[in-house]
Formats: C-alpha cells, structure tokens, sequence
C-alpha cells in the first residue's frame, strides 16, 4: 500500500492513544455512514486496545446505520445530554472525526471545544480549522474511513483491526464513494477493500443495508421530486430539486429518506452538476454534488456560506426555500467559467 500518511502523524496518534484511556469519538452533525463508520470504527479498536472509548455524536444517526455493531452504545447529545456533557468532561483524549471546523457539530460544538483535554482532527474535507492539538487532514482522502484505516497500519495497528472494526471502517468508504463510484484518489483504495474482505466483511450486506433499504414512501418521493420538482438548467449543465415541507409531508418524510436523490440528475448526459434544496425547520439545508472536478464546494461557500468537497458539499440557509432557490439562480451564470474544461459529450 502507498504511504500517504506522513509517519509523524502515525507517530504522534499512537502516542496520545496511550497516553490517554477514557476517550471520546465524535463527527458532524446529521452524521452519514463515513460519521458514525469512523468513529465507531476507532471506538472497536480502541475497546480491542483497553481502552474505554464513548461515541458521543451531536444528533440523532440515520436508521440505516442501526445494523453497525456498536451502534447501540452510541450516546446522542439532543437525548443525553447529562451524560454526554459527563463523559466528555472526564475524557483524557477526544478525537474528531470527519469534520473540518467545529460549527459542523451545531449545539455540541462549545461542550467540545470547551473541554480541557486533548484533541484530534482525523478528517478529509477541505479548508480544515485548527481546533485540534493534532490535525490529520488529508482532503484527498475519499473517505475518513479511508484514512482512518490508513492511519491503523501506519500505526502497526492492524492486527488489532476485528471484523466489527473493519464492518464500520468499510460501510464509510462505501457510503462516500458511492460503492467505489466517486472521490477515489488513489487505486490502492482496492487494496484497503481486499484487506477488510480478509477479515470476513461482508460487503454485499453493507451495501444492501445503506444503499437498498428505501421505504416505498421514500422511493416515491424520489420519484415524486424528479418528476415535479427539479429543473434543468441546460446552459448551466446544472440541475435543481427543490421540496418543502409540503412535499415532505405529502410522502411522511423521514430522516435520510432524501439521502442519495441530489446523485441522480447526474445519471443524466449532460449535467455536471446537481443541487437539492430541502426545506428543514425555519431554513433550507442543501446538498451539492458534481463531476468533472466541477467546484460545487464554491457554489455552496459563496453563496450560503457552507462547504465540503469539490464534488460533494453542503450548507444550511437561514431563510425561505424560494429566496435560497432565487440565490442559486441568480448566480449561476457565475460559476459557468468552471464549465470552460467540459468535455463537448458531458
Ligand atoms: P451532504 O450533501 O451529504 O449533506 O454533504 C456533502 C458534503 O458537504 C459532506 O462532506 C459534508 O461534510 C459537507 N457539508 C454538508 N453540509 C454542510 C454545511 O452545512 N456546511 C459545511 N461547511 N459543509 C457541509
Ligand atoms: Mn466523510
């Protein structure tokens, strides 16, 4: 396997990891499968290690995850917040996991930055903050789980790696690769994958838990969306979904039943990239996804203050779903200069 992680790195985790035994895993909010796979994949091999790790994550994870061994012990702030402030108060370590800055963790964010102890950044997204007394961010990392398993043999750790580590560890990479379809970097990525099929995952089951188990009212929402609401944008070779709440409720929907829908218009020749608009409490949270190298991460700095990953980011707007839509629309002609390398046939 290529050596991307700088050995210092590998060097200075290894140390803080024993030094410390009570130590705390955490992620972003609205946590996806490279969240919870990472930091419950550290919370296996760290339990593997003696220690006594405590996944502690902003809000709620999605269903779909449930099937992750571990997953039950994890402790969720919005519902325990006594005992999360507890363990993150008495925490020697605390490692952050697939976030860049620490207003991605919403309401948990002052509870962890205001801890005394330690911290770690293990991330791949770009721009990375320094809240962390050690940064391990590597952008070109498709996923943290990626990374996560990179640091493990930098570590000589991987004997310690067990088939629940490496189920996490793998529902990550597969979850923000789109099952090794997008934001691979590097092809000894097969590599890591023939590593944790060794260990008996079993990749078929991940895939059909976090890609194939659609409600029938999601799966008509999807429908619903493409047919009705998203708009192309053919001088743009952009696309837009936009649903409100109305829509919502019209399907009964559920956390993470939009999950994936800003990929399709994609599958379209033609478009490069795609926006989806989802109206979400008082605001729109909005999801961002390319090809080509198309910067959707500008699109979602500039215009709504967010972030992410060249081809997959993201932003919250505070305010109405059409003023958020009439943003992206007015500023479209703005971004076509990155279309200037499109190949004719995309
Ligand atoms: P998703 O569309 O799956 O919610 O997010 C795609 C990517 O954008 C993820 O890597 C995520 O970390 C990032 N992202 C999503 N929402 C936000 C946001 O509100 N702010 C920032 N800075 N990044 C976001
Ligand atoms: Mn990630």
């Amino acid at each position: 396997m290529e050596k991307l992680i700088d050995p210092e790195k590998g060097r200075a985790l290894l140390r803080l990891l024993e030094e410390s035994s009570r130590i705390v895993l955490t992620c972003h909010v609205r946590p996806d499968g490279d969240a919870i796979g990472s930091t419950l994949g550290l919370w296996h091999l760290l339990r593997s290690l003696g220690k006594e790790p405590t996944v502690v994550i902003p809000d709620k994870a999605p269903g779909y995850l449930q099937f992750l061994p571990g997953f039950k012990e994890i402790a969720v702030y919005t519902r325990h917040d006594p005992f999360c402030r507890k363990v993150v108060e008495e925490a020697d370590l605390i490692i952050c996991c697939d976030f860049n800055i620490p207003s991605r963790q919403d309401e948990l964010a002052p509870l962890i930055q205001g801890a005394s102890c330690r911290k770690v950044m293990i991330d791949h997204h770009q721009e990375p903050g320094h809240f962390a007394d050690l940064e391990i961010s590597y952008p070109d990392m498709s996923s943290t789980c990626e990374l996560v398993f990179r640091l493990i043999a930098s570590m000589g750790l991987f004997g310690e790696v067990d088939l629940d580590c490496a189920t996490c560890l793998l529902t990550g990479i597969i979850t923000d690769t789109r099952n090794f379809n997008v934001n691979i970097n590097h092809n000894d990525i097969y590599e890591i994958l023939m590593r944790l099929l060794e260990l008996g995952v079993d990749k078929k089951h991940i895939v059909k838990e976090v890609m194939e188990t659609k409600s029938l009212d999601a799966l008509r929402l999807e429908a619903y969306a493409i047919a009705s609401r998203m708009e192309v944008f053919p001088d743009h070779k952009a696309s837009l979904i936009t649903l409100s709440k109305e829509d919502l409720d019209a399907y009964n929907y559920q956390k993470g039943d939009t999950e994936g829908l800003v990929n399709k218009p994609l599958e379209v020749k033609g478009i490069v990239y795609s926006i989806f608009m989802r109206e979400d409490g008082d605001g729109v949270k909005i999801s961002a996804r390319s090809i080509n190298d198309f910067p959707v991460s500008a699109i979602c700095k500039d215009l709504y203050g967010g972030g992410g990953h060249l081809q997959a980011s993201g932003a919250e707007f505070d305010g109405s779903l059409e003023e958020c839509r009439r943003i992206l629309v007015d500023a479209m002609g703005d971004y076509d200069k990155y279309l200037k390398n499109e190949k004719k046939d995309r």
